[in-house]
């Protein structure tokens, strides 16, 4: 129990920094002049792209094993599954924040989901757009839906999205 307790406040404490965190990625991404978002939405192209791509080979196992899933791996602390995520809102770092951001408004996170154990962006399924995750949550499978998966195929849209992560620059966005 002792542990138990432990765990929630870690959890709640990570999910107060994670939640800062995320508001200065918003606050970045509005500071940003009109040729830093015209690079980005350029770098967007492939980043959705893969992401669409990728998704069109997991939708169909998530619907088929997700929804009667008693787990459910989206939460913020899941010992069953050895994943974390408290300590980042949607799993997204600053680059790929901006990936996803720099074309559309994305939902509010729903930060009283904390109190639930659950990611800020659950609500009976992931509300943020298909092609617009982050990488942490696009590259995560558990061993159920693996079996449902082409992972050779996963791997080369994977490879493309690093791809997409590594050539990007914060600094081209600054000058
Ligand atoms: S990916 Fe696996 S653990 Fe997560 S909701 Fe689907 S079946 Fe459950
Ligand atoms: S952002 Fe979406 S896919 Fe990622 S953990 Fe949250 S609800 Fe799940």
């Amino acid at each position: 129990m002792k542990v138990e307790n432990s765990l929630i406040q870690k959890v709640v404490s990570d999910a107060k920094s994670a939640r800062s965190r995320y508001e200065l990625y918003e606050k970045f991404y509005l500071s940003l002049n009109e040729s830093a978002k015209i690079y980005l939405r350029s770098e967007a192209i492939e980043y959705k792209r893969c992401l669409s791509e990728i998704q069109d080979l997991i939708l169909p196992g998530v619907k088929k094993i997700c929804p009667t899933c008693n787990i459910i791996c989206c939460k913020l602390h899941c010992p069953d599954l050895s994943i974390y995520t408290a300590d980042i809102v949607g799993g997204f770092t600053l680059n790929d924040y901006l990936l996803v951001r720099c074309d559309q408004i994305l939902p509010n996170p729903q930060y009283e989901n904390v109190g639930m154990n659950l990611c800020p962006f659950w609500d009976n399924g992931c509300r943020l757009p298909v092609d617009s995750r982050s990488y942490m949550c696009i590259q995560y499978f558990c061993d159920n839906l693996k079996k449902e998966l082409d992972l050779e195929a996963i791997e080369h849209c994977l490879r493309n999205i690093r791809k997409v992560l590594d050539s990007f620059s914060i600094g081209k966005c600054m000058i």
